[in-house]
Order: structure tokens, then sequence, then C-alpha cells
């Protein structure tokens, strides 16, 4: 097994959105090819990317991570029955990096390891779901994911009457759950943001039949200690399905005291990028393992290598991999979701094109997608991304 290539680029994925911390007008995406020569000469060029959030990382690619994957060595990227070892791929670019302190690194190690997994299962001439459930999950893959339309972002002159149009397109594709942001656009005073966010979920729920598991709240870390209890006793009532990120993501302790103060579910983890980041967060947050959503995103947070770690140490915490439903509605992780059986997985219909979203061919039937049968991750079967992966030459 070899490395015959790797290449680069930055591409664009702004949108005119904001949610309560950032807004994306700039926001940029590296996107890699990797080329590989297997037994018998066979090639596969896999691709990665990094999902949105965190921006492009080619300083870290060009001077650190893309070298030493070109300098590892066959012994190191072969597994014991010839195929590719993305593990030991990963294990060759973190060559000379010490633990902790994990900054944006997990991302530009991430678009790698994508990549590679990419053309593991390309290789293998599988999709990357089946090749997961065969090696990690005794051949048992789910035959469609849960997903959810995560949107409601705030635009400038965006009022209810918009957004409610905006949750109607969504379940006119087929989902069944939507997701809005909270917390206020940037700028806005929290005593302003509440009355106004309770009339936005209001007009929302009316739309979902007063349904509040069909809906869930995100406030992007937004929120301190009170900011984030005022709003939990404001929302406990509706019996939402979730309420995303109220608090700083390293800030444990808060969530614990939230947790003891707000019983329906809460979820975080999508700025939590390394499997020891994740325990502090299951052993110090307080988080409830039958209720509460893990979104630790396999894309930022240095791969799907370390997203097995991260589930290996959830398993030993007593939490079930049902829990984890990851950020980033990309079809990396909707691999994963299907072939290791995770919670389901974010989808975004309208924004942060073309990485977001799912094959073409294959529709959102009441909120669960199933997978094409296309080897590799299957970014071959969605046009737009292809598109652009495919200009890396
Ligand atoms: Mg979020």
């Amino acid at each position: 097994m070899r490395i015959l290539s790797v290449k680069q680029g930055v591409a664009p994925i702004a949108s005119a959105i904001a949610n309560a911390y950032i807004d994306f007008s700039k926001m940029t995406a590296s996107i890699v090819a990797v080329t590989v020569e297997g037994p018998g000469g066979k090639r596969a060029t896999g691709y990665g990317f990094n999902s949105n959030g965190r921006y492009a990382q080619p300083g870290l690619l060009t001077e650190r991570f893309v070298p030493r994957l070109l300098a590892a060595t066959e012994a190191e990227i072969t597994a014991p029955d010839g195929s590719l070892d993305p593990a030991g791929a990963w294990a060759a670019m973190m060559k000379n990096e010490k633990p902790g302190g994990h900054g944006e690194r997990s991302v530009a190690v991430g678009v790698l390891d994508m990549a590679l997994w990419d053309a593991a299962a390309k290789l293998e001439g599988v999709p990357l779901w089946r090749l997961l459930a065969d090696r990690f999950n005794g051949g048992a893959a789910d035959d469609a994911a849960w997903v959810y339309a995560a949107g409601g972002y705030y635009y400038p002159g965006k009022d209810v009457a918009a957004l409610v149009e905006e949750m109607k397109r969504y379940l006119g594709l087929g989902y069944a759950t939507v997701k809005m942001k909270i917390g206020g656009a940037p700028g806005v005073a929290l005593k302003d943001a509440l009355p106004d966010d309770l009339r936005r979920i209001e007009a929302v729920l009316k739309l979902l039949g007063g349904d509040g598991s069909r809906l869930a709240v995100d406030v992007n870390g937004r929120f301190g200690l009170h900011a984030a209890l005022t709003y939990a006793a404001a929302l406990a009532p509706y019996r939402l399905r979730w309420y995303e990120e109220p608090l700083d993501p390293l800030d444990y302790a808060t969530h614990a005291t939230l947790a003891e103060h707000y019983g329906p579910p809460i979820a975080t983890g999508e700025n939590l990028f390394s499997m020891q980041d994740a325990r502090n967060l299951v052993r110090h947050g307080g988080l409830r393992p039958d209720r509460d959503v893990l979104q630790f995103d396999p894309a930022l947070s240095y791969g799907l290598v370390e997203y097995l770690r991260t589930l290996r140490m959830l398993a030993d915490h007593g939490w079930s991999p049902r829990r984890c439903v990851p950020h980033g509605g990309h079809q990396f992780a909707l691999n994963i979701a299907v072939g290791l059986g995770l919670g389901g997985n974010e989808s975004y219909p309208e924004v942060f094109a073309p990485f977001g979203g799912f094959a073409d061919a294959v529709p959102v039937v009441e909120g669960r997608v199933r997978m094409p049968d296309v080897p590799g991750i299957g970014f071959e079967a969605k046009a737009e991304l292809h598109a652009v992966l495919r200009g890396l030459g």
C-alpha cells in the first residue's frame, strides 16, 4: 500500500446566515484528494473536506500533516490483511505531536482521515458504511439513518413568517424533525432575545402540530449559566427534542448544573475535538445517558480513527452509540451513522452547499435517508460536490 499523491485546496462555503455566535460570510473549507495504490497496482482516490464551523487549514496541512502522510512507509499504512490502514496513516500523521491542546490540527487531520477512509472503501469496492459495519459492528448496518433538518438561522430582515416558511420547506422535503437557532442574532441583547425566541418557537411548534419532540433549538454556546437557566425554565414546558449547546462547550461544570435543573434532553459536543475532550464531557458535564445527545463531528475532530476511540470510551462509560448524532450534515458522518449504529445525523437542506447534504438520488422519507450503493463515502453520487473535489486534479 502506497500513498501516491496528496492534493489540497481551499473552497468557500460562505452563507449569508448567522447563529448566536458567528456569521458565516467568510467561512471556508479545506478539500483534499489522496491517491493510494494497493495490491496488484489497484489505485483509488479518496476525497476529504472539513465540515462547516471551522475554517480551512492550508497551513497545517502544508507544513505538517501532508508531508508526514507522504513520508509514511508502506508498513505503517498497511493492515496485516494487506488493506489500507487509516489508523496506521493517522499515527504517521500525528508523529511528533504532543498530547493536549488540540487546537485546529484536529481539523487538518480530520480532512485527510476522511479521504483515507474514502480510498480504503473504494479499494475494496464497497460503500464506507458497509466496510465499517463489517470491520467494527459485526456486519450489522442500519437500513436508513434518522436525519433532521438544521436551519432557522438569523438572516438580516428575516421575520417569523419567513422562518415558518423555511420549516415548511423542510417538511415538504421529507423531514419530520427540524432545528432552529435561538439566543439572538449577534449583537442582540439577551433580554430582547428571549421573548422574540419564544414567539419564533411557538410559531414553528404550531406548524408541527404542537409536538415538541419534532423541534430542537440551538444556542451555539452563547449563554452563561444564568441565561442558560433562564431559557431552560422558559423552554421546559415545550418538551423539545433537545436544547443544543446552551453553554460554552468546554465549561463542563455549568452543564452539570444546567442538567440538574432542566429535565428534557440537552445536546452538545460539536466543538469538542478529541476523545479526551469528549471523555471530560461525560465525566464532568452531568449529562444523562438515557436522554442527552452527543454531537461530536468526526470531520472536525481528527477523523474516524479518533471517533472510533470516542465510541469505545463512551461504551466504557455506559453510553450507547445511539445517543450520538454528529454535527455537520455530511456524507462521511452519514456513513458512520448507518455502519456503526449511531442515533442519526444532522442535515442542512439549504446552507453549506455543496458540502452539506447527501447523495442526489436518495430522498428523505419520513425523516430517514437510505444509503446509495456506491463505493467509498458516496461523493460520486453527489454531482455538485464531486465537481468541486474532482477539480483538485
Ligand atoms: Mg449546533
